[in-house]
């Protein structure tokens, strides 16, 4: 068996010890004679699996008790609609637009309401995030939404926006769990698990519980209610058990490093090794505004294009997976999750630095 640096930004490299762990407990978990994956959503072994992983994520997020924890399906595109659908009691909303996920998410808020865009980075390639201290914030705004850190694009918010009273409701999809976060300041936070915290399938909305209501737009499905599964405890239907199981044990591994503060360090080293790299090479360079950085996401170019494509290839050679940049992007983009090792960090620059001298 070989494993392989992978660098993909989603679906990604998850703790070497919870896949271990799943393996072990593939054909009989814990004494039931069944797999996770063939267990009854309704049964006590599983009931004890999502409960723990609720309870272990709230510990690590710090989540207050009037907030809710929903594992649901769809994937966060699904949650582009599902906001509007259930918040947009005004039928306005304002989006920060700062990559190409806030903008679907614009876009299909679109379809249930007015939708102001109160600043946008599209200028410059979304290379930044625009100073959101003092936005044009509409009076009648259900909410202000972002999309924190930006997986394409690798800039991420250091600063929460000033949304002057209003809900802010914000996409992590690609930050989750990477660093400390006061849950108070959202009224919803949600994010696709599969960039940071498990297997696609499945998405977990943190929302505040005042905010789930039955009053949302007419002709909103039952399933796309956060009241339905709210009222359910997200066992309304037949929820992503697999996925939430691995959740469950990522969540207790992030504890046993020492919880999200711990992350944040380890994060932060990683993203440096290859920051401080990058700001001295004379072959590579990032491409977003320092202050901006992603520590997730770490889009990168070589000279020339050719050269960009020479790296990607005998970096895939070398055991590094997944550097190709997003196809709307170029260049390269090293996604260095919570999972990624620090040695997955130093042996790509090692990688780089010998590219750089054999090819200048
Ligand atoms: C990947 C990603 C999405 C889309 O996620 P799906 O689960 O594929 O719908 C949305 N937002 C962000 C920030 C992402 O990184």
């Amino acid at each position: 068996m070989s494993r392989v640096y992978n660098f993909s930004a989603g679906p990604a490299v998850l703790p070497e010890e919870v896949l271990r762990e799943a393996a072990e407990e593939m054909l009989d978990y814990q004494g039931t004679g069944m797999s996770v994956m063939e267990m009854s959503h309704r049964s006590k072994a599983y009931k004890d699996i999502i409960d723990e992983a609720e309870a272990d994520l709230r510990d690590l997020m710090g989540i207050p008790d009037d907030y809710e924890v929903l594992f649901l399906q769809g994937g966060a595109s699904q949650q582009f609609a599902m906001i509007p659908m259930n918040l947009m009691k005004n039928k306005a909303a304002d989006y920060i637009v700062t990559g190409q996920w806030a903008k679907k998410a614009s876009e299909e808020a679109k379809k249930y309401g007015r939708v102001n865009i109160i600043a946008s980075s599209a200028d410059k390639t979304f290379s930044y995030i625009p100073d959101c201290s003092d936005l044009p914030v509409s009076e009648d705004a259900d909410y202000v939404y972002i999309c924190e850190n930006n997986t394409i694009y690798g800039t991420k918010y250091k600063e929460l926006p000033n949304t002057k009273g209003k809900i802010l409701v914000a996409d992590v999809s690609s930050c989750f769990l990477s660093e400390p976060v006061d849950v108070t300041k959202y009224g919803v936070i949600y994010g696709g698990v599969q960039k940071n915290i498990g297997p696609a399938g499945t998405v977990i909305v943190i929302i505040r519980r005042d905010l789930i209501t039955e009053d949302v737009l007419p002709g909103t499905p039952t399933m796309l209610k956060y009241k339905t599964h709210a009222d359910a405890g997200s066992l309304y239907n037949t929820p992503p058990t697999y996925g939430i199981y691995i959740c469950g044990k990522v969540f207790k591994w992030l504890k046993k490093q020492g919880g999200l503060a711990a992350m944040k360090e380890r994060n932060e080293k990683k993203a440096k090794i290859l920051y401080d790299y990058l700001d001295q090479s004379r072959m590579f360079r990032g491409t977003v505004e320092a202050k901006d950085r992603s520590l997730m996401n770490v889009p990168f170019v070589a000279v020339d294009e050719e050269l960009d494509a020479k790296f990607v290839k005998e970096a895939k050679a070398a055991g590094f997976e997944n550097l190709k940049g997003h196809r709307t992007v170029g260049g390269m983009r090293a996604s260095i999750y919570n999972a990624m090792p620090v040695e997955g960090v130093e042996a790509l620059v090692a990688f780089m630095k010998k590219f750089e001298e054999e090819n200048l």
